[in-house]
């Protein structure tokens, strides 16, 4: 809202997509902390019932899908599901993210399949989420965004599919303009900024 694409925006809502799923709920220019500050915790929507187990205690909860985690957890499965015996014999410790991007870039149906699942089930989360607050745009961030166009294709897809028709074809969906690195940084210097300002 300070520093990237967003400056325009009064309503919008921010995911990073890392080890897990976080999102910041921009409404009408304030981002919304809730009562006791925890607002925001989209990564623990259950988007499952009886899903994988979360970190949270939880069964099925968003991140556990759609993050880096959610994205080796989802590989795995498909290569489980195709070959149980080989799929035993996998070394998991090199399977990660950009192993899974570099596996779908270069044609790997099983890859290629593991981002479309993960993008399905973001767009059908983003897609509910936005009955909420009704924002203006989704902006995606962290490692897995990188992926570009091969998680917003099907991310967009799932997304406008499950929308509530008030809503279709007005919100976008777009990889955020901060510089990685410094993201974290100038987010928390930010709120304190405009907590300051507040007070002034
Ligand atoms: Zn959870």
């Amino acid at each position: 809202m300070f520093f990237g694409d967003a400056k325009d925006i009064k309503d919008f809502i921010f995911v990073t997509l890392g080890t897990g799923l976080g999102s910041g709920i921009v409404v009408n220019g304030n981002l919304v902390y809730g009562h006791d500050g925890f607002a925001g915790e989209m990564g623990h929507c259950i988007v499952i019932q009886h899903g994988r187990q979360c970190g949270c205690g939880r069964k099925g909860c968003l991140e556990q899908y759609c993050s880096a985690t959610g994205l080796v957890k989802t590989y795995l499965e498909i290569l489980a599901g195709n070959d149980p015996e080989n799929s035993s014999k996998i070394d998991r410790g090199i399977i990660n993210a950009k192993y899974i991007y570099d596996r779908a870039m270069a044609g790997d149906e099983d890859a290629f399949y593991a981002f479309n699942y993960t993008g399905e089930i973001l767009g059908f989360a983003l897609a509910n989420s936005v009955v909420y607050t009704s924002p203006k745009a989704f902006f995606l961030f962290g490692g897995l965004a990188n992926a570009g166009e091969l998680l917003l294709t099907p991310t967009i897809l799932s997304f406008e599919k499950n929308l509530l028709s008030i809503y279709k074809n007005k919100i976008k969906i777009v990889v955020s303009g901060l510089p990685e690195n410094d993201a974290a940084l100038l987010g928390a210097a930010s709120l304190a900024w405009n907590e300051l300002k507040t007070i002034a």
